[in-house]
């Protein structure tokens, strides 16, 4: 069953002005608190957010981590270790930040207390950083990474549609939801091995039509671990003609070489 379908065209500008000025009704009564620090006036304070470790350029062109800094000039350089070595189906991954200190905390406030507000000022931080981490930031269109309808049955909602129609929004691009589909139910990534999560997630979306072949797509989801899923999803929209694939999630696992 597919949870929505077609594509989410971006709101006329007087239904976008409605409902900002609902947003800000909303505010007004029921004024927002940082998830971290409970500081009244933003969900993500200024001062939480400028704790988050977000990725810096140079970045390996294809995985989106950054470079060594001992080799000697890592201009020179695009391509990781890993990724000599690692073929992929994805064109490029990037990552806004490492999955730890206050991010952490608000992905879980996100993905798991309901707390769907989020999406508007993550997604926003994704914004403005994609242009200085992506190899090519122009694209056609947004594919969240979809839940199994289960699972959002549960949840009541898919945290990677509610960034993916944020970006959406702020890159005026349309966002398909109903194309790419998860069509089997796997368990939890958390805990796994890197090769069990690869065969986890292997043959677990598909496409249920071929309106994405021909495109550009920005895949998008809130965190990725060793981009078993990302890979996944990719292989799917692959299969129905897609031109090429970027994924951008919001955090992402740091790697055991970078940890401090
Ligand atoms: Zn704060
Ligand atoms: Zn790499």
């Amino acid at each position: 069953m597919t949870i929505q379908t077609g594509s989410v065209p971006t709101a006329p500008p007087v239904l976008v002005w409605l409902r900002k000025l609902g947003d800000a009704a909303v505010d007004l009564l029921f004024p927002p608190r940082c998830v971290i620090c409970h500081r009244l006036g933003a969900w993500l304070c200024a001062a939480c957010i400028e704790e988050i470790e977000f990725i810096q350029p140079p970045v390996c062109t294809h995985c989106g981590l950054p470079l060594e800094t001992s080799i000697p000039n890592p201009g020179t350089r695009t391509l990781c270790d890993r990724c000599q070595h690692t073929p992929s189906a994805l064109d490029a991954q990037r990552s806004l930040a490492y999955h730890g200190g206050p991010l952490r905390a608000a992905i879980h406030e996100f993905k798991y207390r309901d707390l769907r507000s989020l999406a508007v000022p993550l997604a926003r931080l994704m914004a403005a950083r994609w242009a200085t981490l992506a190899p090519c930031p122009d694209f056609g269109t947004i594919v969240p990474v979809p839940l199994h309808p289960r699972r959002q049955r549960e949840r009541g909602y898919n945290q990677a549609a509610l960034l993916a129609r944020e970006l959406g929004t702020c890159f005026a691009k349309p966002v398909d939801e109903g194309v790419l589909v998860r069509t089997r139910a796997t368990a939890p990534q958390v805990g796994l091995s890197p090769v069990d999560r690869q065969h986890n997630v292997q043959g677990a979306f598909r496409c249920t039509s071929d309106d994405l072949s021909g495109m550009h797509v920005l895949l998008v989801d809130d965190v990725c671990t060793t981009g078993s899923t990302l890979e996944s999803a990719c292989l799917a929209l692959r299969e129905a003609g897609v031109t090429s694939v970027q994924a951008y999630t919001l955090a992402r696992a740091k790697p055991s070489g970078l940890e401090p």
